[in-house]
């Protein structure tokens, strides 16, 4: 039984097995993106190097038996250049968007691709689970947001974008008009307590995700009604007040306190909620003059000033956000910011450092070029936008399915458990490093249950052993030489032909969103950070 030294880390294994064995026993997350337990190694990624013995060369670990008293390095930042390298080299044909252009741009980040694909599915209520896993107030959004995310909806590019606005209140308004609003799952009471100065959209927002956490919320507003600029500053034709109280009343049932009719500054002060409170969240919205020194913290052309991306001010246990500390209004962006708070928020009250949600890899293909919209519009309905029947009305049942099948799904299939997107993310991967003149995207539909994205492939074979192990027919190959190599059916055939039983094994192996199931997206289950 060789004994090993990983990090200084001693570590017994079984005669003949690997390094990467060796590292995984001590609970080492080593990047192996072509590494299957019970497939042969390809070592064709080259991202678990290591280093053994102080030898010149980083080997991989995957096909690097361990002998007795080796001694390896894995996490030095010589292998992590080596791991970042091999990863630049795998992105830099790579064709793929991780997320919709979409949800790129939609300020509250939300997986609209995966809202729609539920809505099309008939699956309202997976579908406000998806859209309030980054939006607290959906059904008022799906009134009165300007809608950043239809200007960057590919779809406009052929004719006009998808109605992403109206299918979020679609799903929002049948939540609410069921007998059980969806009420997401409270993590056990923590036993803090959070002030949230402010009940417009900034603060209802972190108290719909902070109540989630565990954490009990009590906001104070000087209003008589909680709902602050919504209430009193948009008309009840444009967003009726049975919609903006359905929704509050959502919040309050998930636990949050209200003291209306309080104006913070003076009695109670700031400091004094900070006495009381394990933190405090100023959601005031626009500051009028003298309310920055009213509540004691520092602002700066009449913003409060927040540290970027945790909204914390320089008090401790202080933090603001919306129209506070931005000078474009929007409220998405200050449902945006509730969010990102409760998150930051949440660090604070773990005794954490206090950091906002890290920013994912993303992966983008950026402008499309001429023709290769057509390849996107394949799979969609060619049918013109639906426009509700009257103007300010919303879709039918009928209409939002209908206009949910426009969408393009140019989200990738697996952008949680993406190997390369998780791994890119860890090591700092740059796309651009080695990249040369972008393929065009490339999309193979036929499969009934699969998708297939050559250029998202590594060529790690794995589908190619799964698929055989399985008898398959025809299967799949490596076929072309050299740069140009790819996997691909023979004889030309479909992927239907190719895959004929071992599909989906295929897709949950596959490292990247290269095969992936067809209907995989599910909801985000990162509302509660
Ligand atoms: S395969 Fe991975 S890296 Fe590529 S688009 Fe999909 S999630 Fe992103
Ligand atoms: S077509 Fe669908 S997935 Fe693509 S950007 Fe528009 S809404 Fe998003
Ligand atoms: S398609 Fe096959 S060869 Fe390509 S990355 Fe996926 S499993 Fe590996």
């Amino acid at each position: 039984m060789p004994r090993i030294w990983i990090d200084n880390q001693q570590v017994d294994v079984s005669e003949g097995s690997t390094i990467l064995d060796a590292a995984r026993a001590l609970g080492m997350d080593v990047p192996a993106l072509c590494h299957r337990t019970g497939c042969s190694p390809s070592t064709s990624c080259m991202c678990c190097v290591v280093r053994v013995n102080g030898s010149p060369n980083l080997v991989p670990s995957c096909a690097t038996v361990a002998v007795e008293g080796m001694r390896v390095e894995s996490e030095t930042e010589e292998v992590r250049a080596g791991r970042r390298g091999a990863l630049e080299l795998l992105l830099s044909d790579h064709v793929g968007d991780c997320m919709g252009p979409c949800q790129c741009i939609c300020p509250a980040g939300m997986d609209i691709p995966t809202m729609i694909r539920q809505i099309h599915a008939g699956d309202l209520p997976a579908a406000i689970e998806t859209v309030k896993a980054h939006i607290a107030l959906p059904a008022v959004l799906g009134r009165i947001c300007p809608a950043p995310c239809e200007k960057g909806c590919r779809r406009g590019q052929a004719d006009a974008p998808v109605s992403i606005m109206l299918l979020k209140r679609r799903a929002a308004d049948a939540d609410l008009a069921g007998e059980a609003p969806y009420l997401p799952d409270r993590l056990p009471a923590t036993g803090k307590r959070v002030a949230i100065v402010g009940a417009g959209p900034a603060g209802l927002a972190a108290a719909y995700y902070l109540l989630q956490q565990g954490h009990a919320c009590v906001l104070f507003d000087q209003r008589e009604a909680p709902g602050g600029m919504l209430r009193y500053g948009v008309g009840e034709q444009e967003l009726p007040r049975d919609v903006l109280d359905g929704e509050i009343a959502v919040i309050e049932r998930l636990g949050a306190e209200f003291r209306l009719g309080v104006r913070v500054g003076d009695d109670p002060s700031v400091a004094d909620l900070r006495r009381d409170f394990d933190a405090v969240f100023l959601a005031v919205g626009r500051l009028a003059d003298g309310d920055a020194e009213r509540l004691g913290v520092e602002a700066v052309k009449g913003k409060v000033r927040v540290g970027g991306g945790t909204l914390a001010t320089a008090v401790e246990g202080v933090f603001a956000g919306g129209d506070a500390v931005r000078a474009q209004r929007m409220t998405v962006r200050a449902v945006a910011d509730g969010r990102s708070a409760a998150i930051a928020i949440g660090r604070h009250l773990a005794g954490g450092p206090v950091t906002g949600e890290a920013e994912a890899f993303n992966s983008r293909i950026g402008r499309l070029r001429e023709g290769e919209i057509g390849r996107f519009l394949a799979g969609a309905c060619g049918s013109a936008r639906i426009e509700p029947e009257a103007p300010g009305s919303g879709l039918s049942a009928a209409a939002a399915v209908a206009e949910a099948a426009r969408c393009l799904h140019c989200d990738c299939r697996k952008p949680l458990d993406c190997k390369l997107r998780i791994y890119a993310g860890r090591y700092g991967a740059r796309t651009s490093r080695f990249r040369d003149e972008r393929r065009d995207f490339l999309q193979h539909a036929d499969h009934p249950a699969v998708l297939y994205e050559p250029l998202k492939c590594i060529q790690c074979g794995l589908c190619i052993q799964i698929a055989a192990r399985h008898g398959e027919k025809l299967g799949l190959t490596f076929i072309g030489r050299g740069s140009d190599v790819r996997v691909a059916v023979p004889f030309g055939e479909g992927l239907a032909q190719g895959l004929a039983v071992a599909a989906a094994e295929c897709a949950r192996a596959c490292p990247t969103g290269a095969l992936a199931a067809r209907d995989s997206g599910t909801a985000r289950a990162d509302a509660v950070d």
